[in-house]
């Protein structure tokens, strides 16, 4: 859903040396639309270059953390999930059956975020919103 950013033209502009193995990840990375954990990542990476192991993809994946190109997640499984960092803010809700995630943004829980937040004397300058469900049946 939301524009992702580019891994490697952000590397490049930081000079984070980009090898090819890591470019490979970052292209899976920024084509993922489902919130991969690591062992899909390598699963995904390694179908385009066997040569990359999955300690290749624990340290790719924490070396684009650390520059913030890279946002982790925790969906209550106890897996951390990637997603290339998002052009503009998104929150989530998990359907606690399938573990997929929905990706939504809304403009007044935003406002209301904002406005606890003063009422309390901050600014905010972040959030993390996830929401677990069950899907309604509908017929
Ligand atoms: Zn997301």
């Amino acid at each position: 859903m939301p524009n992702r950013i580019d891994i490697e033209a952000v590397c490049a502009e930081r000079g984070l040396r980009i090898t090819e193995q890591r470019r490979v990840i970052a292209r899976v990375l920024s084509d993922a639309e489902d919130h991969p954990d690591v062992e899909k990542l390598h699963e995904r990476a390694s179908a385009i270059d066997p040569g990359i192991s999955i300690a290749t993809v624990y340290r790719t994946v924490r070396l684009f953390e650390e520059a913030g190109i890279l946002d982790r997640h925790d969906f209550g499984d106890g897996r951390a999930r990637y997603e290339a960092a998002p052009e503009a803010h998104h929150d989530h809700l998990i359907d606690v059956e399938t573990g997929k995630v929905v990706e939504f943004v809304d403009p007044e829980l935003e406002a209301l975020q904002r406005q606890i937040a003063e009422r309390l004397g901050f600014r905010l300058v972040d959030h993390r919103m996830e929401l677990y469900g069950v899907r309604l049946e509908r017929d």
